[in-house]
């Protein structure tokens, strides 16, 4: 699993076309990396791909280099400062290859149900033909 690659657009396309479809959404808040940290030590290979994918967005989202700052996924507000949520946006199979991550800022939502919802819209914007967005919320995270 990579993160989605070269521009913006080929990496939602490449997405798009893997997950013919379908895609599951997993939601990392801020206060979901300690958990999702404990279970990657523990072993789970899937929550070291997340916190990794995390890590990368984070990055570009806060690198002062870029000439636009990223914005939330669900309004223009920018991302490059103050806390956000992240939404990996996963085609439903088993071998996918590309991951869409999506910032999403404070004022967009902090509870996961909201995320979600927010993060349905976006996606339903993004990928109007998109016929099943499965959600994982953070459940079992505190
Ligand atoms: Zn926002």
């Amino acid at each position: 699993m990579t993160a989605a690659p070269k521009s913006w657009a080929d990496g939602i396309q490449a997405v798009h076309d893997q997950a013919a479809g379908a895609v599951r959404v997993e939601i990392i808040r801020p206060v979901d990396v300690l958990e999702l940290l404990a279970e990657a030590l523990n072993g789970s290979v899937e929550a070291a791909q997340h916190l990794r994918l995390a890590n990368e967005f984070i990055d570009k989202a806060r690198r002062p280099s870029m000439s636009k700052p990223m914005l939330c996924g669900c309004c223009p507000r920018s991302i490059r400062r103050g806390p956000f949520s992240i939404a990996l946006a996963i085609p439903a199979r088993p071998d996918a290859q590309n991951v869409m991550a999506l910032g999403i800022c404070e004022r967009c939502g902090t509870e996961p149900a909201e995320l979600l919802e927010r993060v349905r819209q976006a996606l339903s914007r993004f990928w109007p033909d998109i016929r099943e967005i499965k959600v994982h919320p953070a459940e079992g995270r505190a």
